[in-house]
C-alpha cells in the first residue's frame, strides 16, 4: 500500500481540483484518480487532499466563525439592552411655568410725593438753625415754583450771598 505522500502530485491535486469542480463525490474522485495516474486512493484520502489543496478546512472554519459571529450579533441585537442611566452631571429637565398673573399686573406706582409748595410756598418759617416747626409761607406760588415770589427773592437773596462770599 503506497502512502500517501506517494500519490500526491501536482497533476494529481489540479485533477482533483478539476474533477472537485465538475461537481463529482470524492469517492468518483478517487476511482477517477487511479484510473488516470495508476496510484493508490480512495475517497477518505481524496477528501483529506482536497481539503489540504483548497484550504477548504481553513474556509470551513472561517466561513463558520463568520456565521457564529454573525448569529451573536443578531442574539445581541435581540436582547433587551439595559436601560441607559442618567449621566449625574446631567441637570434633571427645567420645567417653565408660566408667569404669575400678579408678575404680569404691574406694580401699583406710588404717586410722585407732592412737591413742596404744591401751589403753596414752602419756605421755612422757623429760624436757620433752630429745630423744624414745619410751618411754611404757604402763600400762593407760581406754578412749578416751591416759593411764593417774595420768599423766592429771599431764597436767591441769600443763595448770591452764599456764593459771593
Ligand atoms: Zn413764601
Amino acid at each position: 500500500m503506497a502512502s500517501v505522500s506517494t500519490w500526491t502530485s501536482p497533476e494529481i491535486d489540479a485533477r482533483i481540483v478539476a474533477l472537485k469542480q465538475t461537481g463529482l463525490s470524492h469517492a468518483q474522485i478517487a476511482r477517477e484518480i487511479v484510473a488516470e495516474f495508476r496510484v493508490f486512493t480512495n475517497k477518505n484520502m481524496v477528501l483529506r487532499r482536497a481539503r489540504t489543496i483548497l484550504g477548504i478546512d481553513r474556509g470551513e472554519k472561517a466561513a463558520n466563525e463568520r456565521l457564529e459571529a454573525k448569529r451573536k450579533a443578531e442574539k445581541a441585537a435581540l436582547e433587551p439592552k439595559a436601560p441607559k442611566t442618567r449621566p449625574m452631571a446631567m441637570p434633571p429637565p427645567t420645567v417653565t411655568l408660566p408667569p404669575l398673573a400678579s408678575a404680569l399686573v404691574p406694580l401699583p406706582v406710588p404717586p410722585p410725593p407732592a412737591p413742596l409748595g404744591n401751589g403753596k410756598c414752602a419756605f421755612p418759617l422757623w429760624p436757620n438753625g433752630a429745630a423744624p416747626s414745619h410751618e411754611y409761607c404757604s402763600k400762593q406760588t407760581p406754578l412749578g415754583s416751591s416759593w411764593c415770589a417774595e420768599c423766592r427773592a429771599v431764597v436767591w437773596h441769600t443763595y448770591r450771598q452764599a456764593r459771593a462770599a
